[in-house]
C-alpha cells in the first residue's frame, strides 16, 4: 500500500501517515484537551517521588484517551509515553474511579477501569516510528492557571515527523485554546481546540537581535539564568521576554510569537525527556523554523526516554540562529 498523502495545500508527502490517520491523532488531543479543561481529575493533584514533580489524576486520563486512539489507529508502532499504570493505582480506587469516570466522557462511550489502565500502559511493537506522548506538559503551569499542552510526537527513523499539541490556554491567531499540528514535509497549521477553519502557520521573519523576542520557562529551576542573561546580552536581543510553560513555547515560535527558545540545563546531569520535545520540533521544523541543541547538532531522538546526546535546545525562526550559537560558543 501506498502511505504517503498529500498535505491539505496538496503540495508534498506526509512521513508515512495518512490524512485520515492524522484526523484521528487530532481527534484523540482535543478529546484529551476537553478532559483536562473540563474534569475535576485536573486539579487532583500529589508529587511523585522521583523528581519531586507534580501529576494529576488528568495526566492518567488523558493518557489514557490518547493512547487508546492509537491502538486504534496505528497499534504497531512503539510509544514512549509519561505515565504508567501502577502509579496512578497507587494512588487509590477513588482515584483509579474518577480517572475512569473522565475518560468516559472524553470518549463519549462506556469504559472499564481495567481498559483505562490497559490504555494507559499500551507502548507498541517495535519498527521505525515511535509516538512521544506527554499527556500533560506543564504540570505545573496547569495547576497555576498558565499555559499547558496536550503533546503527541511521531519521531520516524529517528527524526520528528509529526507533532500535535493542544494547547486549552493559548491565545493564537484569535482563537482561545488551539490544536496545532504538522512536521516538516507537512507544514504546520492551527485551528481551534473547538474544530473549525485550519490554517496554515509560518515562523517569523525576524533577523535583526534588536527586536527578536525569546521565549522561556516560567519554571527558572528548568533552566540557567545566569547563561541565558549572557546570551541575550551579547547577541544583543531587545525584543523582551515571554514567559510560558510547556511546549506551548513551540507553538509559540511556530507561530511568530516569538522568535527564539532557548533551554539551557540547570545541572549537567539533566537531559531532555524525549516527550517534552518531538511533537514540538516537528511543528517547529513545519512551520519553517530550525531545532538545534547548544553546541549546534541535531538533537538525537534514537537513545530511549532522553536526548542523552545533547546539551539543551534551541528553537529559533532560522534567521537568528547561528548568531545565538556563536555566542553560545564564545562563552563556553
Ligand atoms: P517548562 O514548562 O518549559 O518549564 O518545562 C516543563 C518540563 O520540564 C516538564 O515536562 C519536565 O519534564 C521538564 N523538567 C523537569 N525538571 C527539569 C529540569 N531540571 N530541567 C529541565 N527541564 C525539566
Ligand atoms: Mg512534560
Amino acid at each position: 500500500m501506498d502511505r504517503s498523502v498529500t498535505n491539505p495545500a496538496n503540495i508534498l508527502p506526509v512521513s508515512s501517515l495518512l490524512e485520515t490517520e492524522i484526523g484521528l491523532i487530532r481527534d484523540a488531543v482535543r478529546r484529551a484537551a476537553r478532559l483536562c479543561v473540563t474534569s475535576a481529575a485536573a486539579s487532583q493533584f500529589w508529587y511523585e517521588k522521583r523528581e519531586r514533580e507534580p501529576v494529576t489524576a488528568a495526566d492518567f486520563g488523558a493518557q489514557a484517551v490518547l493512547l487508546r486512539a492509537l491502538i486504534a489507529v496505528v497499534p504497531d508502532d512503539a510509544v514512549l509515553a509519561e505515565e504508567c499504570s501502577a502509579d496512578l493505582v497507587r494512588a487509590g480506587a477513588d482515584v483509579v474511579a474518577g480517572v475512569t469516570t473522565a475518560v468516559a466522557a472524553a470518549v463519549e462511550g462506556a469504559v472499564t477501569k481495567e481498559q483505562v489502565l490497559g490504555w494507559i500502559d499500551h507502548r507498541g511493537g517495535g519498527g521505525n516510528r515511535v509516538w512521544a506522548i506527554d499527556p500533560i506538559d506543564g504540570t505545573k503551569g496547569l495547576l497555576r492557571g498558565d499555559q499547558y499542552a496536550i503533546a503527541v510526537g511521531l519521531i520516524e527513523d529517528g527524526q520528528p515527523v509529526f507533532g500535535a499539541l493542544g494547547c486549552p490556554r493559548l491565545e493564537l491567531s484569535g482563537m482561545h485554546g488551539v490544536l496545532v499540528w504538522g512536521g516538516p514535509r507537512l507544514g504546520t497549521f492551527v485551528e481551534s481546540l473547538g474544530g473549525g477553519k485550519v490554517r496554515p502557520l509560518v515562523v517569523s521573519g525576524v533577523a535583526d537581535p534588536g527586536r527578536a523576542r525569546i521565549l522561556g520557562s516560567v519554571e527558572v529551576a528548568h533552566g540557567d539564568p545566569e547563561l541565558l542573561q549572557r546570551v541575550v546580552e551579547r547577541v544583543g536581543i531587545g525584543g523582551g521576554w515571554v514567559r510560558i510553560d510547556s511546549q506551548a513555547k513551540y507553538a509559540a515560535v511556530a507561530a511568530g510569537m516569538a522568535d527564539l527558545y532557548l533551554r539551557p540545563r540547570n545541572r549537567d546531569d539533566w537531559r531532555e525527556r524525549v516527550w517534552d520535545h518531538a511533537a514540538g520540533a516537528a511543528i517547529v521544523a513545519g512551520a519553517g523554523g530550525r531545532i538545534t541543541d547548544l553546541d549546534g547538532l541535531p538533537l538525537d531522538f534514537t537513545a530511549g526516554d532522553r536526548l542523552e546526546h545533547n546539551r539543551g535546545v534551541l528553537v529559533s525562526n532560522g534567521p537568528l540562529h547561528d548568531r545565538v550559537l556563536r555566542a553560545l560558543a564564545e562563552i563556553g
